[in-house]
């Protein structure tokens, strides 16, 4: 008994005495409502989050950050990256980066972008394949392993898709070339095989592609589901032509449709309908320019994305962000050539205060992640960033990262 009252005491005593990190966030952005609340506390402890409010008890061993001016937010989410890519600007061509660049190089880049994410306030990315063979595996593991810094990564594996992958004009001679970064699966125990082979190297979510090559059929689509949620994962599809292709997938039951720029209005109702989240990943004139188009079909893909997007918002279709973006501006790193799609985003007419809703609350519910992150609440990770200016006045002020912690840990402070 007496054992018992020591530990007892002993759990009491630590917790009351816990280093403790308090956050003072001048403006407080709730995700739930979507609505900033002005002089807010948060108490972290090992991680998580501990208890927020107005006007909390502060110990004289709690260290304070003072971010009374600053805009204060869950980290941001981007549910759709390739880290690992970069194609020469305007020049890109996928078969010739797979020819000449290694496995190991490819990490490397991806652990330098992983790291620029993380240092401008995106705390959890999902990397959905066109990783070489798995090189962002070992990102993951070396992130776990404390030897790099990163975000928290949702990761995909190979691309699994209808013979040929996203491939297009690889002779005979060369056939399975695309093997580096797609599993072609084209029955059913194809897909099951695929998504095993995926799983046993870190895949937390599956990827498939239809449409590009072959076409997968609502069987097809169920079928990888049914194997996927026997692990707990969610499958994604890349979609990007309209009709039965979209609709295959939508009643297959899959989480989210990437890309999605055909998507008519009875589709979008379909999603909505089904709870099938959008990730638009809608580059902006100067993305589309970067991979190669010329200034017609860039601006008239602008058009295109801007017109389904405000479908989308006011149909009500589940939105989360997702970039795509495998190009570096010149002069601009990875993050600030993402971020231009906010141009389409606004263009839409789309309210800052969703945009952030799709970047953290929305975002945190597709990746499964929707008691672990994506608010800032008692028992989530304190992933917490800070901006210099109101994102609500002018979502461009997510380029003003000024602050970032990630699990507890500060990552960043201006
Ligand atoms: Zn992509």
């Amino acid at each position: 008994m007496k054992n018992i009252i020591t530990v007892l005491f002993l759990f009491i005593g630590l917790n009351t005495f816990a280093q403790n990190t308090v956050i003072k966030a001048g403006h407080f952005f709730d995700a739930r409502s979507g609505k900033m609340i002005d002089n807010q506390m948060i108490i972290i402890q090992n991680g998580k989050i501990k208890e927020v409010g107005a006007n909390l008890k502060i110990n004289k061993t709690d260290t304070v950050i003072d971010l009374s001016n600053s805009w204060v937010l869950p980290g941001l989410m981007d549910c759709h990256v390739h880290i690992t890519s970069n194609l020469a600007y305007r020049k890109g061509n996928w078969n010739d980066d797979a020819v000449k660049e290694s496995n190991a190089l490819r990490a490397i880049r991806g652990s330098v972008i992983a790291k620029q994410f993380l240092d401008n306030g995106f705390t959890t990315i999902k990397e959905i394949g066109n990783d070489a063979n798995y090189a962002t595996s070992d990102i993951i593991k070396a992130i776990k392993n404390g030897w790099i810094q990163g975000p928290t990564i949702i990761y995909s594996g190979k691309i699994i898709a209808p013979y040929g992958g996203q491939s297009s004009g690889v002779n005979p001679e060369h056939e399975n070339f695309w093997d580096w970064e797609y599993i072609d699966a084209d029955t059913h125990e194809e897909i099951i095989k695929a998504i095993r082979k995926n799983i046993y190297n870190g895949a937390t979510v599956i990827k498939l592609v239809t449409g590009d090559n072959g076409i997968y059929d609502e069987e097809d689509i169920k079928v990888a589901v049914t194997e996927a949620k026997k692990y707990g994962l969610k499958v994604t599809v890349h979609v990007n032509k309209g009709g039965q292709v979209a609709t295959n997938v939508i009643l297959g039951g899959a989480a989210a449709i990437e890309h999605g720029v055909d998507l008519n209005n009875t589709e979008l109702q379909l999603m909505k309908d089904k709870g099938t989240f959008l990730v638009g990943t809608d580059f902006a004139f100067d993305n589309w320019y970067a991979y190669g188009f010329d200034s017609t079909m860039a601006k008239s893909m602008v058009d295109l994305e801007v017109d389904r997007l405000k479908r989308a918002y006011i149909i009500g279709t589940k939105m989360a962000f997702g970039t795509d973006n495998f190009n570096d501006l010149p002069g601009l790193n990875r993050i600030q050539s993402n971020l231009k799609i906010l141009e389409v985003w606004k263009l839409a007419s789309i309210p800052p205060s969703y945009i952030l809703q799709c970047m953290t609350i929305n975002a945190a519910e597709l990746l499964g992640l929707e008691n672990s992150r994506g608010v800032l609440e008692k028992f989530f990770y304190a992933d917490i960033i800070a901006l210099k200016n109101n994102p609500l006045d002018n979502i461009d002020a997510i380029k003003t990262v000024q602050f970032v912690m990630k699990e507890g840990k500060v990552i960043r402070k201006d």
